[in-house]
């Protein structure tokens, strides 16, 4: 039996990878829906996403398994952002007019000036970039970053840019799109192939969570259980075999004994329900390791639309809330007819003041800034819904490295547990990244060489 803990899209790809091959699988899952992060929410005939989610991916076999999947009805959605910058509203990525005439002339000149200081200064001086604020800096100049990076990246992680890995870059993230728009705005840098800055991505009728009820109903029917509303309570193991899992539902407290295992759990929590616990160091290194949370809060209007937005990015400080997107900008089927919602994304520590805020509060604070902003009014609101989501960010701050190869060498001793997904290897992976890492899990355990993955094994069709 293969044991698969978590059932977001890591989990359930690498689930679907091995029902595909006739091994028999259990998946794990503490919610009672599948999804993970890539959930969508149903809440009164509306629905919406943890944070509206884009399906974008350049690994050809993952789109044809997600367009099979679908069964090739999904839309094809035109981005449309802005972001709000000054005070005003610039498009998003920014154009080069647009991005001139919103800063002033005499703005510009300094955005150019500190770009060729920085230029000069890494010919005459060559140095490495350790933390954001350097590998920005470094490549862009003082002022662009000041301008359109610090807030931004500071309210996404809440710490300051000098802490902040400059991995976080290199592994493709929102703020880094942020910046692409800002270079390809003044430095006609193409965005063609950059991911994030695609114009167009896929997007399920019913929400991104449709992909993963698709893989689920897969692995349903090839007879394998997903076990929703089950919380991993303990992995016991001996000179580094896993031997078995207790999990939870409810009062009943079960163990399933499996071959393989599978993690995509948050990385920090796996060494947690490790039996016996993995040695002090190894513990002390996983201390060090922090994630992003997020409270997401949806208003439902009464109201034909409010923008005709994908997303619309609000780095200013005065205003706590970090994006808002519609959801039925991106498929009509996401709110009853003749209303539609917005939603609200916060930043946020577990524990801090706006995790612990009443739903009520919450609600009211992005009412009235959404309301400044000129976005709903107080009566078209019918109603509200708040979702707490822990670990959506793994941090990457200067020092996690040293922790992280610390914790990786433990666990790359045993045998037969492998780790998967986004806060299973703790690392900034999209949905594309989450489910390849899914899958080559699974492909690890069907003992695929590199030489016969060239071949391939067909997946739906797709060579894997
Ligand atoms: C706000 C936001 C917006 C995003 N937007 C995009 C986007 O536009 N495009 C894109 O490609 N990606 C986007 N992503 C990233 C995407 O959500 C992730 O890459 C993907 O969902 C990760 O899947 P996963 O399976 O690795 O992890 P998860 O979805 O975190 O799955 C892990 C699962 O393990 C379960 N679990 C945890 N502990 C236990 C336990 N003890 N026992 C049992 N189960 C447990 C969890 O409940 C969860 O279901 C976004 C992420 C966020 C937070």
């Amino acid at each position: 039996m293969k044991i698969i803990l978590g059932a977001g899209l890591a989990g359930l790809s690498a689930g679907y990878a091995l029902a595909n091959e006739d091994r028999r699988v259990v998946i794990v899952e503490k919610n009672p829906a599948v999804g993970g992060l890539a959930e969508t929410i149903h809440y009164r005939g509306f629905r919406f996403d943890l944070g509206g989610h884009r399906f974008i991916t350049k690994d050809r076999c993952i789109e044809a398994l997600v367009k099979d999947l679908l069964d090739h009805e999904f839309l094809d959605v035109a981005r449309k952002s802005s972001i709000r910058l000054l005070n005003k509203y610039f498009d998003y990525p920014l154009k080069p007019v647009n991005a001139l005439f919103g800063v002033g002339f005499s703005t510009t000149l300094r955005i150019i000036r500190d770009y060729l200081k920085e230029r000069v200064r890494d010919t005459v001086s060559p140095r490495d970039a350790v933390s954001l604020e350097e590998w920005v800096v470094k490549r862009f100049g003082r002022k662009m970053f000041d301008l359109y990076f610090r807030q931004y990246s500071e309210k996404v992680w809440g710490i300051d840019c000098r802490s902040i890995s400059q991995e976080w870059v290199a592994q493709r993230i929102e703020g880094l799109s942020l910046w692409e728009a800002v270079k390809n705005a003044f430095f006609k840098f193409s965005g063609r192939n950059i991911d994030t800055l695609a114009d167009r991505f896929i997007y399920p009728q019913m929400g991104i969570g449709e992909i993963s009820e698709r893989l689920r109903d897969y692995i349903v029917f090839r007879e394998n259980p997903v076990l929703t509303g089950t919380r991993v309570l303990k992995i016991r193991h001996e000179d580094f075999m896993v031997r078995d899992v207790t999990v939870q539902s409810g009062e009943d407290v079960d163990e399933i004994e499996g071959s393989d295992f599978i993690s995509t759990i948050p990385l920090t929590a796996l060494l947690q329900v490790l039996d016996p616990l993995p040695p002090d160091e190894v513990l002390d290194a996983a201390s060090h390791l922090h994630f992003r949370d997020l409270v997401i809060v949806t208003l439902l209007l009464d109201r034909e639309r409010v923008t005709d937005l994908t997303w619309l990015y609000l780095p200013e400080k005065h205003i706590p809330v970090g994006r808002v997107h519609e959801p039925k900008n991106w498929s009509p089927r996401m709110a009853p007819e003749g209303k539609t919602s917005i939603v609200a994304e916060y930043f946020c520590f577990r524990g801090d003041r706006i995790w612990n805020s009443g739903d009520e509060e919450l609600t009211g604070v992005t009412l009235r800034h959404l309301t400044n902003l000129g976005l709903v009014q107080m009566c078209d609101l019918i109603d509200s819904s708040v979702v707490r989501v822990a670990k959506a960010y793994p941090l990457l701050d200067v020092e996690y490295r040293r922790h992280y190869e610390k914790v990786l060498g433990y666990l790359n001793e045993f045998r037969n547990l492998r780790i998967a997904g986004r806060g299973g290897t703790f690392q900034y992976l999209n949905m594309d990244h989450a489910m390849r890492s899914g899958i080559n899990a699974a492909e690890k355990i069907l003992h695929i060489s590199p030489h016969e993955k060239e071949t391939g094994i067909s997946l739906q069709g797709c060579k894997i």
